[in-house]
């Protein structure tokens, strides 16, 4: 079973082929980070006109790379949502159009979907699972009982985990994106600086922006003191926080809900710190954690042709009414 995946939604142009939803045999991603990197974010008319001058050329490398033609391919998947509306049109219209030329079924594919099933290309699923998913956008812990069922147990009330790391970087002088930036410094540093946690006790939702607001406040302090604070310390005390309380809030929901298995998913999950905080909680209980390689964690259509082979042989499919939604959400109970 071939799948071609395509992903528009944000700022990378992506498509990929995966054989039985499992294995990749071809895999482009052309980012752009270079071009939004000057406006310390991603400005959404300058990702739409890369998205339109890429997908092609996108296209045609992985069908290239995996040495297929488009009548090998037995499915397209495409990212319909969430993300930035014009960026998500071009890979929907791409796909629609090549569905339409080649005579080939559409699969829609929810993005964040798509991060939980990267960890599928590392390792077979087993269910009931438990994902949490922290990119630039979201923060959430998804209950999975079986393939294509996601039930959102807890989610952010305001910043997503990566748009805190961004925002805090911004703060710290550092490019864009700052999540990597952070990391790096982080571990240069030690967490002697008291930032809150904030638990938001008795549930799995999160919140992240009153922890940004505590880092911008102790370095503006610091500044108006003519007090000097080392950088290195405030990352490594923010990271310490933000991963406190993702990998607390996991491994409770994980007791409570009693999964075989925990998936790490989105931009996020590619943070040192995290994933060695989580490997070193997991490892004297009886669930399986999943992390996949960096290259999956951030956004990439092997993600999308891996979710979409599964929705594939769900039954899923679109016609050429196929719209983008930009604030699609996840929650599927089948
Ligand atoms: P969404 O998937 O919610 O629509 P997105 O696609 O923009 O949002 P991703 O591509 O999944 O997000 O992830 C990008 C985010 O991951 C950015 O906020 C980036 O700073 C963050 N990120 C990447 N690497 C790291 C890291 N090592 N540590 C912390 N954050 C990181
Ligand atoms: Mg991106
Ligand atoms: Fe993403």
């Amino acid at each position: 079973l071939l799948i071609l995946g395509i992903e528009t939604s944000c700022d990378e142009t992506a498509a990929a082929i995966t054989k039985n939803g499992r294995e990749i045999i071809a895999n482009v991603v052309a980012s752009q980070i270079e071009s939004h990197k000057r406006f310390g974010g991603v400005v959404p008319e300058i990702a739409s006109r890369h998205h339109v001058e890429q997908i092609t050329i996108v296209i045609e490398a992985a069908l290239k790379q995996a040495n297929v033609t488009m009548s090998e391919i037995d499915a397209i998947a495409v990212t319909e949502g969430p993300g930035l509306v014009g960026a998500l049109l071009i890979g929907v219209n791409a796909a629609k159009a090549l569905a339409f030329a080649h005579q080939k079924p559409l699969v829609p594919v929810h993005h964040i979907a798509g991060h939980i099933y990267a960890n599928r290309l590392v390792t077979e699923l087993q269910f009931p699972l438990l994902a949490l998913v922290v990119s630039g956008g979201h923060t959430e812990l998804v209950y999975m009982k079986e393939h294509g069922h996601f039930e959102v147990i807890g989610e952010t009330r305001d910043d997503a985990a990566g748009e805190a790391y961004d925002k805090v970087a911004r703060v710290l002088n550092m490019p864009y994106p700052g999540g990597p930036h952070i990391d790096r410094l982080a571990h240069e540093g030690s967490p002697v600086i008291d930032l809150p946690r904030p638990w938001l006790e008795g549930s799995y939702d999160f919140s992240f922006s009153g922890l940004k607001s505590a880092v911008i406040n102790t370095v503006h302090n610091a500044e108006q003191r003519g007090e000097a604070i080392a950088p290195e310390d405030l990352a490594a005390s923010f990271q310490a926080s933000v991963v406190d309380v993702l990998v607390k809030k996991t491994v409770d929901a994980v007791a409570e809900y009693g999964v075989k298995q925990v998936l790490v998913a989105g931009g996020v999950a590619a943070n040192k710190g995290l994933r060695s905080a989580l490997e070193e909680a997991f490892s004297g209980l009886d669930v399986e954690l999943v992390i996949p390689p960096l290259s999956f964690c951030t956004d990439n259509a092997a993600m999308i042709a891996a979710a979409g082979s599964v929705m594939f042989e769900k039954g899923v499919r679109a016609d050429l009414s196929l719209n983008a939604i930009p604030g699609l959400e996840i929650e599927i109970f089948n």
